[in-house]
């Protein structure tokens, strides 16, 4: 059996992977998400996903963590953040997984219908050829919202954004400017009332 490392965004995004490639490959989940914004998303993500395989008996292995990587790397050019998102996962999954000597590696990224699938292949594939390891393709998509359903049954924290502050801020634009419209109109009511 191959050792395959797989890049892991978060849990729910394992649940379908891990599924169907866990009687091929002998599997690592590989978390590293700099990219995520508050720390105690991050923590949340991945408690979720350590219990995950935990129960599922997957080997974890956790990266460093320091945003300041993604949002150095992001400043200025917050427009194409995505590729150089997945760009800095990417490149640091496939320099793990050459140095532990995997012999290929691949991304949960791969299964969100929301994510840039060719980009990702094409990145990934570069990313591989430049530290000598093979990048696995594979389109999870169909299985999305299985492994969504699967992941509910099974309790876990579903995250309601992709990751970055940047992600976080338009999940949540329309309730923010609906509380400051509200709190902005009762300031000038009661300074017309008081
Ligand atoms: S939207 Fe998602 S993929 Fe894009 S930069 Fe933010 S966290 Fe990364």
């Amino acid at each position: 059996m191959k050792d395959l490392l797989v890049h892991t965004c978060c849990g729910p995004c394992f649940v379908y992977p891990h599924s169907i490639l866990k009687d091929t490959y002998r599997i690592t989940s590989y978390y590293f998400n700099p990219n995520i914004h508050p720390s105690m998303e991050y923590m949340r993500r991945l408690e979720t996903l350590a219990g995950f395989c935990s129960s599922a008996g997957v080997d974890l292995r956790v990266g460093e963590y320091d945003p300041q990587v993604y949002l150095r790397a992001v400043a200025g050019n917050e427009n194409d953040r995505c590729r150089t998102c997945y760009s800095i996962r990417l490149n640091e999954a496939a320099r793990f997984a050459a140095e532990k000597g995997y012999d290929a590696f691949t991304t949960t990224l791969l299964i969100s219908p929301y994510q840039k699938h060719e980009l990702l292949n094409q990145l990934g594939v570069e990313i591989g050829s430049h530290y000598g390891i093979e990048f696995k393709y594979w389109d999870f998509r169909p299985g999305f919202r299985a492994g969504q359903e699967r992941a509910k049954e099974l309790d876990m924290y579903r995250q309601p954004y992709c990751g970055c502050i940047y992600s976080e801020l338009e999940r949540y634009a329309k309730k923010l400017n609906t509380t400051m419209d509200a709190v902005r109109g009762n300031n000038r009511e009661s300074r017309t009332t008081g």
